[in-house]
């Protein structure tokens, strides 16, 4: 951490608990920015969270750099799935809000081994939108893009 917003801690936060060591975790990976770890309640085996050591309660509202540093570790933690697990793929997720299931307030990245015929029903068919309606939406996010 050499720039930006120094790094800060909330008192009441799980994930900055496991942070401080107050509460256990397995741990996958530390360094200076992030900490990986199992998820206690994995959806595939071998599922890891990774989180900033920056407390911030979504990707809406963490300063770039420590979502960067986030994504960057879930990187690094998806080669170690693949040369661990051997899976047919891996799914990075990370939720924003109630509306995108998020229940712990720190932002995470899950990396989520997956099989062929694991069940997880995270996917979706893929069915061709609208593409009238697909190009006035690229317009519209394009112009809010800061
Ligand atoms: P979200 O639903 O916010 O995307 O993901 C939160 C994740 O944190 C869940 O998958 C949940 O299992 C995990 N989680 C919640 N509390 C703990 C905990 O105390 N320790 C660990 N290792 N994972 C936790
Ligand atoms: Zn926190």
């Amino acid at each position: 951490m050499k720039s930006g917003e120094p790094p800060r801690l909330e008192t009441n936060c799980i994930f900055c608990k496991i942070l401080r060591g107050e509460i256990p975790c397995f741990k996958v990976h530390e360094d200076d920015d992030i900490l990986a770890f199992m998820d206690i309640n994995p959806i595939a085996p071998g599922h890891v969270l990774v989180i900033p050591k920056h407390h911030s309660k979504d990707i809406l509202v963490t300063p770039a750099e420590w979502v960067g540093k986030a994504f960057a570790g879930a990187g690094r933690i998806a080669q170690a799935v693949q040369k661990t697990l051997n899976p047919d793929g891996i799914n990075v997720v990370q939720a924003n809000g109630p509306g995108a299931k998020q229940s712990v307030f720190h932002l995470h990245v899950h990396v989520i081994p997956r099989t062929m015929d694991d069940g997880l029903t995270m996917n979706w068919d893929l069915v061709p939108g609208d593409m009238d309606a697909i190009g006035k939406l690229a317009e519209r996010i394009a112009a809010n893009v800061e």
